[in-house]
């Protein structure tokens, strides 16, 4: 059972809504381009393990995709965790292509592209150290102390792994996306005792649900590009101009001809992901060149978005909607424009 689901990163998002709302020749616009293929990639990782997952016949588990947890005021983040009453499985995804060597001596690991060689943070570590953290995060909370072992999934079956030495560690934590089945179901037979039973997990899966963290903080300022640098108004999706006029109740692009009536949902999306999880009425006016606040009251009283402070006027503002509906909103985007 899916507990939580693989929802489209917002960091993969932010950096999609900057390049859209910055000019080609912007001093960043590399180092943002090269955030967003390297995220693109990492996403892409990430849904072929869920895919294999999906396609396994693993039962009485509880599955978590992206789980940010603190401990002692320190944060890491699980891409997948595997909750049975025999083990707790967690994995990290990578989504490398060419050959990756891992080097048991220095604990290192070296991607091979052509004559090209680089180096790496090493998974098996990264991974051990959320197994730590894990297993401090059950202690802290009193919570009976399972199992935990780690896997590093790389996503492509044609990435091809190996080894310089004889350390059969690595043999065991890595595996292709397509082998997770097999892997999982090797590491459940070696323990047949079970840590907890079935109310417990349920129990605990909530426990990781409720205390979650979304990584908040705004992208204009990671990235270190000014306010006033983006372009601002509503974006035709099919000619990426920002000439949105509105005509009785649609969105009309001068240049391509495009009528439209919910084009200015990505627009506030977009200014969630920049600018961060709040916004006023007159930011919304501003960001999305609307002079006319009854009209924007209108259009994010049909996002159905939740309002926070107090007043009726100036103290109010609308909150960022769950990342659900990002993750709708991208989808839908993407199969509308891919038309
Ligand atoms: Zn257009």
């Amino acid at each position: 059972m899916i507990l939580k689901e693989l929802l489209v990163p917002k960091r993969l998002l932010a950096a999609s809504a900057l390049i859209g709302r910055l000019p080609s020749g912007h001093k960043q616009y590399a180092v943002i381009e090269q955030e967003f293929l390297r995220r693109l990639a990492g996403w892409h990782g990430e849904q072929q393990a869920a895919y294999h997952l999906d396609q396994s016949s693993l039962q009485h588990s509880y599955q978590l995709h992206n789980v940010r947890l603190t401990f002692d005021e320190q944060i890491f983040e699980i891409d997948l965790m595997i909750l049975t009453p025999q083990l707790v499985v967690i994995a990290e995804v990578k989504n490398f292509t060419g050959t990756l060597q891992f080097d048991p001596v220095f604990k290192q690991l070296i991607r091979i592209s052509g004559n090209r060689h680089e180096g790496f943070a090493n998974p098996l570590l990264q991974a051990d150290r959320q197994r730590r953290m894990l297993l401090k995060w059950f202690t802290a909370r009193h919570l009976p102390l399972p199992p935990v072992s780690y896997l590093v999934v790389i996503a492509h079956a044609s990435t091809v792994l190996s080894t310089s030495g004889k350390d059969t560690q690595i043999g065991s934590v890595v595996c292709h996306a397509e082998q997770l089945e097999t892997r999982l179901a090797q590491l459940l037979v070696r323990h047949t005792s079970n840590w907890a039973d079935d109310t417990q997990l349920q129990r605990i899966g909530m426990m990781l649900l409720t205390e979650h963290q979304e990584a908040t903080g705004d992208a204009l300022t990671r990235f270190n590009v000014a306010a006033n640098e983006i372009f601002r108004g509503i974006c035709c999706p099919i000619c990426r101009t920002f000439h949105l006029e509105r005509h009785y109740g649609h969105w009309f692009c001068a240049s391509c001809g495009r009528k439209a009536k919910d084009d200015h949902i990505s627009a506030v999306l977009d200014y969630f992901l920049l600018f961060g999880p709040t916004m006023t009425n007159t930011q919304c006016q501003q960001f999305l060149c609307i002079d006319n606040r009854y009209l924007v009251s209108r259009i994010l009283k049909q996002m159905q978005l939740n309002q926070g402070g107090n007043g009726h006027g100036i103290g109010r503002y609308y909150l960022a909607p769950p990342h659900e509906f990002f993750h709708q909103h991208y989808t839908l985007f993407r199969q509308r424009t891919s038309r």
